[in-house]
């Protein structure tokens, strides 16, 4: 009979266990767990409702949602996608719900009931934290001990490691009277950073000290190594009216003026934005709030078609992000085998989960990322050594 190992009782951990279990039922396999309990991570994710996966539906490349990792995780994606997430946990009497937004969520939306459907029948060893050579005996290390700084111990027995730095976070930007805004949210936004070709494009959520909300954590999903090497400074250029260029911005401005001639240019906002924005923008453009829309000159329409399209502040920080973060880097994509996950260098050493060089935005991605890499190693677990 074979004995597996499993150093990490998190997502990956706990559904390579379940995979290797129903894939091969004579199997011993015992997890090690750092902390008091299981699965601690999955227990808060989603606010605690566990978006568990996502329909995928809006994803026309998976390059726009695993910024690293999407050529294995298509590979990896044939064998479990998302639907088969969904039907095993529905199998196992979790009914789910796929919101508008397109997240799958348990209908209870409640995350422990993800967390209990992953442990169930798991043989796990709390407050056990264990590196490799505490381990003798086993015939397949599985290694999902998720998004780390110190991949040390892994680096000291010859694997290689991609330098950890974190994902998935708001900008803080230099005072410019956006924070008075705090709290208003930019439906359809567009966010650059400034001579990259980094760009995001969903809601902006404006804080009080920056900016923050889908489009920006994408962002800094997409430019976190430029991020991390910069210092955490750069120019952000914001489009407030999404695709819109700086030519139709112009002409609805022009059709704007015709339309309130004789109002003042701060109180007539186009729809897609709040009238406190509107006010910003209108002072950022340099226009008087006495100006009249017929009264405003040729460059100051201008100015404005221009901060409405490319609107530029200037990040000076990354604010830690409390709902979710996950860590780009880790374990080299070179250094396992692209289908079975195994360490090329220590044969019966496998990776799976955050461990491993593959981070999503959010939505559900970076769990989906978890379960399909699990099922990968508990395949070639399961027909290797059974
Ligand atoms: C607050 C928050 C909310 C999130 N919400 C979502 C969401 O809604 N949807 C989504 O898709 N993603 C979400 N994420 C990301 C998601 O939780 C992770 O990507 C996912 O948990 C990674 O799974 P994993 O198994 O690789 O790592 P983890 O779930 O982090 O598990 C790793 C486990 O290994 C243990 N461990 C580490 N080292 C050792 C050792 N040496 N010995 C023994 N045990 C060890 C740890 O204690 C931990 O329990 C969220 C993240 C956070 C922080």
């Amino acid at each position: 009979m074979s004995k597996i190992a499993i150093i990490g009782a998190g997502a990956a951990g706990c559904f390579a266990a379940q995979r290797i279990k129903e894939l091969c039922p004579g199997a011993e396999v015992e997890l090690f767990e750092a902390q008091d309990r299981p699965l601690k991570k999955v227990a808060i994710t989603g606010g605690g409702r566990c978006n568990l996966t996502n329909s995928f539906e809006q994803v026309g490349d998976l390059r726009e949602v695993y910024p690293r990792g999407h050529q294995l995780l298509k590979r990896l994606m044939y064998a479990w996608s998302q639907w088969d997430t969904m039907s095993w946990f529905e199998e196992r009497g979790v009914a789910l719900v796929t919101q508008e937004d397109e997240c799958v969520f348990p209908r209870s939306q409640r995350a422990m009931e993800i967390v209990n459907t992953l442990k169930r029948g798991l043989t796990i060893h709390c407050g056990r934290r264990v590196g490799l050579d505490d381990l003798k005996g086993y015939d397949a290390i599985i290694v999902t001990t998720g998004g780390s700084r110190n991949f040390s111990w892994l680096e000291d027995a010859g694997v290689e490691i991609v330098a950890p730095i974190p994902s998935l976070f708001p900008f803080k930007l230099q005072a410019s009277g956006l924070e008075q805004l705090s709290g208003a949210l930019v439906q359809d936004s567009v966010a650059m950073i400034g001579g990259t070709k980094f760009r995001a494009q969903g809601t902006t959520l404006i804080t009080h000290n920056g900016v923050s909300g889908p489009c920006i954590l994408r962002l800094s999903s997409y430019a976190a190594r430029y991020l991390a090497e910069h210092g955490y400074t750069a120019p952000l250029v914001m489009n407030w009216l999404g695709d819109t260029t700086e030519e139709e911005s112009l002409q609805m401005l022009k059709d704007m003026a015709k339309e309130n001639a004789q109002k003042m240019v701060v109180n007539t906002h186009p729809e897609q934005l709040t009238s406190r924005h509107w006010e910003h923008l209108v002072q950022r453009a340099g226009i008087g709030k006495e100006v009249r829309w017929n009264g405003m000159g040729q460059k100051q329409m201008n100015r404005l078609a221009s901060v409405l399209t490319s609107d530029t502040y200037q990040i000076v920080g990354r604010v830690p992000h409390k709902e979710e973060f996950v860590t780009a880097g880790g374990v080299s994509l070179n250094s396992v085998s692209s289908t079975t996950l195994e360490c090329k260098t220590r044969p019966g050493l496998y990776f799976a989960g955050e461990v491993l060089d593959v981070d999503g935005v959010t939505g559900g991605f970076n769990l989906q990322a978890a379960w399909t890499m699990a099922d990968a190693v508990a395949r070639a677990v399961a027909e290797k050594y059974q």
